[in-house]
Formats: structure tokens, C-alpha cells, sequence
């Protein structure tokens, strides 16, 4: 049977204009993943009556209802209230809410005591609902099923909605529907989003179960593969064919599935392999380091690295020979070359990579294009540098450099050509 849903985000910022309502961007991708149409997207500021109105509204329209928003211990977090009230449930005394609750306090806030009051009220849940723990917050959502209605609530936050609604909403509404759903997530680096989307068009309209969802981000795409059958096991084994079509015909494109990042893949089997890391970098600026320290565990592969933005830099510390930075420019592919062997050099580490080009908004003083960028790897006996050409602003070209020197890394240690 097919859902209807309607998203309500609560919050009185959004309608400021303070904040974009991200929240419903997340959830109507998840939920169309899943199959379930979304009608409508509401938002109602911090205001009992309108809120209730909205939900009213909604009722007519929709079998889903999902609300972020509100859920905290402040006195505009009235979410709960309303809709317990909406749907004739009183709201009860959720035990481990609070203990959780409790145990994210004491982490956040070893020295202050205890919660206060106000805390303990995110504790209280509508009768029968069924509680979602917050993992990464204090305020729990819930589920509940009420005239026909199934109410979803999700915390506000961004780092918190769409990881319980992964988490947690997505296994009450699958049993809401007598069966399983899940998700599979292959990521490529190396292809456009259209260019993938061209390649899959014909397969993707043929298919319902499983059904096939490309999403872009940053330089990368995301195909989430989502089946729904009786039981997990069953819906994994309609997957798998559909994983194994798209390896087969993407190969060397795809970097994982359900991997969290081109550089947690990186860091994992360079790990395996008891190997080092070093970064040479000059457009990037230092985000091949900062992206690579912010994984946890980076320490015992990531040795440390260089931001030679001047040529004086590159050529007093990493070793780059005048003449290279003379005759080619900073900008080429010799320098990136040679940045990659100096850092390398320099650490003792066993891979090191490099990244020189023009990040924009201007050309720089030779003439190269914003977004050209040079690419390289350096190892024991050899090394390889990538041309790219990268569109965007200034923060995105950063980004896709720092990622196409992952890209060179996981090549390498897949035993990939490297190209
Ligand atoms: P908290 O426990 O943090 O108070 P909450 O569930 O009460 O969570 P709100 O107080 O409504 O949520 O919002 C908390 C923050 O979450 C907001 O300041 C905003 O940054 C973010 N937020 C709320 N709603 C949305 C939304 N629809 N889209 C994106 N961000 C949102
Ligand atoms: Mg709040």
C-alpha cells in the first residue's frame, strides 16, 4: 500500500528565515527512497494553535505525519504537547529516556550536577508511542499510530533528525507495513551525477523493488539501492543482484557501500597495511589533512604534512627544484610531482600526496583556469600526478582537489591503474 506523508517542521527560526528547513530536504529524499509520497511540506512557527491547526490539516491529507522540531526542554519545545493533545493521548513518563538523558548529560557536562527540571520533561512521551532514543542528543522522538494516522516526531537538530529517522523511524514504519525495508549505498568518485543518472535511466524507471535513487554530492554520487520484503534477509538478497549489476558496470568507480567517506576507505586499508601518510599541499591549503584527521584512528597512518602555498615554500622546505617552479610554474604537473616525493622525503612516510592549482575566483598569474588543479602521489620508486579540472567556487574546487588525492590513494592501494 502506498503512504502518504507530510512533513511539519516546527520552529519559529525557519520561518525568520534564520535557518533553512535542511530537515525536509533529508527526510522527503529518505522517504522517497522508500516509496512513500510526500504531499506536502509545512512549517509552523513555535505556536500551539497554529501548530495544532497544521496538524488538523494534515490529518485530512496525509497517513504519515512526521514533525522535527521541538522536542527540547525549553519552553517554545512544545511539539509533544500539541500532538499527544491532537491525537487524545496523555503523556507519560518515558524511564530510560530519562536515564539516557541523564548518562549524554553527565558526558557533555561533567562538572555542572544534575539536570535540571526542564530536562527531565523531553523524558515525557505520548501513551503507547513507541520512544526513539536520541544517540546523539538528549531529546528522545517517538512513533505512534493513532486513527489511522502514524506520527513520526524528530528532534530539530540536523545531526540528530536524519539519523534517527535512519535509525529508528525507518524500522517502525517498516513494521507499520509487515515487512522489511533496507537501504544499500554504493559510492563512486570519478562520475557526475547526470552521467551516471544517463547511464542508469531505462534501469532506473524499470525497477520497483528494489528501487535504485542516484544523489550527488560534492565531486561524488551517491546510488542508494532500498528493497522492501518480508524480512531483512530477504531484502538484502533482492539487492545483491542490483549491487552486483552496478559494480560490474561502474568497476573501478565504486569505492564502497555504506562506507561513511572516500577517506575513511583510505585510512581503513591503509591501516590494514600498517602504512603511512603525508600531504603536500598548496590550493588545498591543508584540508587533505584536516579531512584526514578528522576520522578517528587517523593518527597511527597520518605522519603530518605541508601547507606550501608560496613558491618559496615549496621549493625552501619540500625540495621543489627552481627550475621546475621557473620553467613549468607552480601550477604543473613536475611541481605537483615533486611536492609529493619532497613531503614524502621530509616524514619518512610511506605514501604522500600533493595538490597544487588554482582555486579561483581569478586565474592565477600564468594564465591557468580556476580549477585546474594537479594531483599527486608519491611512494618508494615511483609516484603519479592527475590533472583535474574542477568547476565551482572556490570551496568546492578545494573540496574535489582534496578528494581526487583520496581518490589516488584508494587507486593505489587497490592495486587500481591509476589515471
Ligand atoms: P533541542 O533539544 O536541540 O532543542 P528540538 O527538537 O527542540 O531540539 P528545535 O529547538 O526546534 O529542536 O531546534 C533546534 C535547532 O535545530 C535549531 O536551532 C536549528 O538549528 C535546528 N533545526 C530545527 N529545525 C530544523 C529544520 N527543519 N531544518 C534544519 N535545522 C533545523
Ligand atoms: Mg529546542
Amino acid at each position: 500500500m502506498s503512504h502518504t506523508a507530510e512533513l511539519i517542521a516546527v520552529g519559529t527560526e525557519l520561518l525568520l528565515g534564520n535557518i533553512a528547513n535542511t530537515d525536509a530536504q533529508t527526510l522527503s529524499k529518505e522517504l522517497s527512497a522508500l516509496g512513500i509520497n510526500v504531499f506536502y511540506h509545512t512549517v509552523v512557527g513555535d505556536n500551539p494553535q497554529r501548530l495544532r491547526q497544521a496538524v488538523e490539516v494534515a490529518k485530512t491529507r496525509a497517513d504519515l505525519i512526521i514533525t522535527t522540531g521541538g522536542l527540547g526542554p525549553t519552553c517554545d519545545d512544545l511539539t509533544k504537547n500539541v500532538l499527544a493533545d491532537c491525537f487524545g493521548k496523555k503523556l507519560v513518563y518515558n524511564e530510560e529516556a530519562a536515564r539516557r538523558m541523564e548518562n549524554f548529560f553527565c558526558k557533555l557536562h561533567p562538572d555542572s550536577g544534575r539536570m535540571t527540571e526542564n530536562n527531565y520533561q523531553q523524558a515525557y512521551l505520548p501513551e503507547g508511542c513507541v520512544p526513539f532514543q536520541n544517540d546523539r542528543g538528549t531529546a528522545p522522538g517517538c512513533g505512534f499510530v493513532a486513527g489511522g494516522v502514524r506520527v513520526v516526531m524528530l528532534p530539530g537538530p540536523p545531526s540528530e533528525c536524519g539519523p534517527m529517522f535512519r535509525d529508528k523511524a525507518i524500522p517502525f514504519l517498516s513494521d507499520l507495513t509487515d515487512g522489511a525495508i533496507v537501504s544499500r549505498s554504493l559510492r563512486l568518485f570519478g562520475i557526475g551525477e547526470s552521467a551516471a543518472e544517463s547511464q542508469l535511466r531505462e534501469q532506473m524507471n524499470a525497477m520497483e523493488n528494489p528501487t535504485l535513487a542516484p544523489y550527488a554530492k560534492e565531486g561524488e554520487v551517491e546510488l542508494r539501492i532500498t528493497a522492501k520484503a518480508a524480512d531483512p534477509a530477504a531484502a538484502r538478497a533482492l539487492i545483491a543482484p542490483v549491487e552486483a549489476d552496478l559494480r560490474e558496470r561502474f568497476g573501478p568507480l565504486v569505492y564502497g557501500a555504506d562506507v561513511p567517506s572516500l577517506e575513511a576507505v583510505c585510512l581503513q586499508r591503509m591501516k590494514e597495511r600498517g602504512l603511512t601518510l603525508s600531504a603536500a599541499e598548496s590550493c588545498t591549503g591543508g584540508l587533505i589533512a584536516q579531512r584526514f584527521t578528522d576520522l578517528a584512528g587517523a593518527s597511527a597512518v597520518f605522519k603530518g604534512g605541508v601547507v606550501s602555498y608560496w613558491s618559496e615554500v615549496k621549493h625552501d622546505i619540500l625540495g621543489v627544484p627552481q627550475e621546475l617552479l621557473d620553467q613549468y610554474g607552480a601550477v604543473s604537473e613536475p611541481v605537483a610531482r615533486a611536492m609529493a616525493e619532497g613531503v614524502r622525503r621530509l616524514t619518512g612516510a610511506d605514501l604522500a600526496v600533493s595538490a597544487t592549482g588554482v582555486a579561483g575566483p581569478d586565474p592565477d598569474d600564468r594564465g591557468n583556469p580556476v580549477g585546474l588543479v594537479f594531483v599527486g602521489i608519491a611512494w618508494q620508486g615511483g609516484g603519479f600526478v592527475r590533472q583535474v579540472h574542477a568547476v565551482g567556487p572556490r570551496g568546492r574546487i578545494r573540496h574535489i582537489a582534496a578528494s581526487h588525492a583520496f581518490d589516488l590513494i584508494r587507486r593505489k592501494l587497490t592495486d587500481l591503474e591509476l589515471k
